[in-house]
């Protein structure tokens, strides 16, 4: 999809919807909206009062021109009050007017954007918004619908065009290139986050390691300064992950690990690597340890981490951050079988701890020792991220739409949850409770995989994980409630969300912002 920056809104021009957002209780206020009404006689004004639209957030009014200005329709989307208005509000408001998009099947759009006087947010920010929520909202995984059932898919509109204006409607001068270089932006993300979801709607038969392995190689491959490097079971052996080997034991689909690497040549190799490494578990159904019925449903999401830091390093490399950065994956399958890895084994991690298996459901803990023991040890990584789908707990804790963020130091913590407020991924600190260690102690080997209590079970795995990063800087984000979407939300269909990706894309820009000063 591409957008088209406009530097005058000619009503005559036909287009299939004009989409304006406009401010709770101001909608005639609003200089387009008033000349639009003035072109079609007061029909806006009768219509707002008729449906008592007064453009609070998640309101819309839409009504067909009856050819009487050059778009067939104009969408009015509601914004809510001034004072409450962040970036997050406009993606929203562009997820609103995806959804009308979609209802009319249209082929084209023309967005307006108003800067309203005396925010914060600059044209770029609204702009890159609303494009971003519009991108994101028009999303389907509709690729195993028939033709022939009703509905056939729409992919969106062909084109889009933009037209920015101050509070009193006039053109913005000198803002086209930071206009053009905010929706550059925004669709390289929104595109990114859609590789995401796609990566984790995808059927469980086919996306299978092997098959998530090639996908990083055909994502990667023709982005300047990022290279690929794929590992078979036999060299994950050879390299001594045994623990994510353990897992993936049980299943017909072997075990594969993904090392994607941007290195861009202006950064010496001697800089910090910044590495981001996410849960690989391409169907987990518990091992031998076995989920039942309903707790099974949805689990190819549980490579969710793993889409988010693989899709995330090729939007990272293709806007050309001046950073080393470094995505990790141990990518398995949790299936039950004669050959599978059972509770009361004791597996060794790449770094050779050891680990006694309580339950093998407790799987993404095992197949992350050896993600991040790699980041670490192998790479030499400076910083760390993780993002894993990786308790059920952290989702009783806070629910399906915050992740759980956890830290081993408050200045690297402090700067990812930065770069998640500004991304709009909602995260809550949680503790890395010294004392809860005790929970997860072993008789007979180093650390164990469950915890001797039902009590604070994000905690304790985020306890486990820290056992392999030691001293490292890093963050483990327990994205198990966002990362997949049971309901429509926002510009969020039912599905993967691609929860993550843009906090570690701003990460990323903040660290390379960073290291230039
Ligand atoms: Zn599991």
């Amino acid at each position: 999809m591409k957008f088209k920056i406009l530097e005058k809104l000619d009503l005559k021009a036909p287009c299939s919807i004009l989409l304006i957002p406009v401010l709770q209780d101001k909608v005639l206020e609003n200089p387009l909206v008033a000349r639009i009404d003035r072109a079609l006689r007061g029909v806006i004004a009768q219509l707002a009062d008729q449906e008592n639209f007064k453009a609070k957030t998640r309101q819309s009014l839409n009504f067909n021109t009856m050819g009487k200005i050059g778009p067939k329709r104009v969408c009015l989307l509601g914004l809510g009050a001034a004072e409450k208005l962040k970036h997050e509000t406009y993606r929203r408001t562009g997820g609103l007017g995806a959804d009308w998009l979609r209802k009319f099947r249209a082929e084209d759009a023309t967005v307006v954007c108003q800067v309203p006087k005396g925010i914060k947010l600059t044209v770029g920010d609204i702009a890159g918004a609303v494009v971003e929520g519009l991108r994101l909202g028009l999303y389907r995984f509709d690729k195993y619908k028939s033709k022939d059932d009703g509905e056939p898919p729409y992919g969106g509109p062909g084109g889009g065009s933009l037209f920015c204006c101050d509070a009193r409607g006039k053109v913005m001068k000198g803002v086209k290139p930071t206009l053009e270089a905010a929706v550059r932006r925004a669709l390289t993300l929104a595109e990114g986050v859609i590789t995401a979801r796609e990566l984790v709607n995808e059927i469980p038969e086919v996306m299978t390691p092997a098959e998530l392995a090639e996908r990083a190689r055909k994502l990667s491959s023709g982005i300047k300064d990022l290279s690929c490097r794929i590992l078979d079971e036999k060299e994950m052996a050879a390299e001594k992950m045994d623990a994510a080997l353990a897992v993936g034991r049980g299943s017909e689909n072997r075990p594969r690990f993904i090392e994607l690497l941007y290195e861009p040549p202006k950064v010496p190799k001697t800089a910090p690597l910044f590495a981001m490494v996410g849960k690989g578990v391409t169907f987990d159904s518990g091992g031998l340890n076995i989920k039942a019925g309903e707790a099974m449903a949805t689990m190819k999401m549980d490579m969710s981490g793993a889409a988010a830091v693989i899709s995330a390093i090729t939007i990272i490399a293709r806007l050309g951050f001046p950073l080393r950065c470094a995505a990790v994956v141990a990518a398995v399958e949790n299936m039950p079988s004669g050959r599978s890895y059972r509770p009361d084994d004791i597996v060794r991690a790449m770094n050779g701890t050891t680990i006694e298996v309580g339950n093998t459901d407790a799987e993404g803990r095992l197949t992350l020792a050896d993600a991040l023991s790699w980041a670490i040890h192998k790479l030499g990584a400076a910083r760390v991220i993780d993002l894993a789908t990786l308790t059920g707990a952290c989702v009783v804790a806070l629910g399906k739409t915050t992740a759980g963020i956890f830290g081993n130091d408050p200045g690297w913590l402090a700067t990812v949850q930065q770069a998640s407020a500004e991304a709009g991924e909602k995260c809550c600190n949680l503790p890395l409770d010294e004392d809860m260690k005790e929970d997860i102690k072993s008789e007979i080997a180093d650390v164990k995989n469950i915890s001797a209590t039902r009590s604070g079970g994000a905690i304790t795995a985020s306890l486990f994980l820290q056992k392999f990063v030691k001293e490292t800087p890093w963050v483990h984000l327990d994205i198990a409630g966002p990362a997949w979407a049971e309901k429509k939300r926002h510009y969020e269909p039912v599905g993967g969300t691609g929860y993550g990706i843009r906090t570690l894309v701003r990460l990323a820009e903040s660290l390379a912002a960073k290291s230039g000063e």
